[in-house]
């Protein structure tokens, strides 16, 4: 059960690819906290290496924590 599909396009994918290479999608995410690449890690959880919740990190909403920031 090597093989999988894109998240976002459900193209077929193989390989050590970081982004899809039909739609762009990046695949391999990296952990804001301990730094380490995941594929997929946006469906994760946690990450798998430091216990950091996924959800906490907001991999697509790490632009509108920034603007919560008093100034
Ligand atoms: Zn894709
Ligand atoms: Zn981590």
């Amino acid at each position: 059960m090597a093989s999988f599909k894109c998240p976002k396009c459900q193209a077929p994918a193989s390989g050590e690819s970081d982004f899809c290479p039909q739609c762009g999608a990046r695949w391999n995410v990296e952990c804001s906290k301990c730094g380490k690449s995941w594929r997929f890690f946006y469906q994760h959880k946690f990450c798998p290496k430091c216990g950091e919740p996924v959800a906490k990190q907001g991999a697509k909403t790490e632009s509108a924590q920034v603007k919560h920031g008093k100034a």
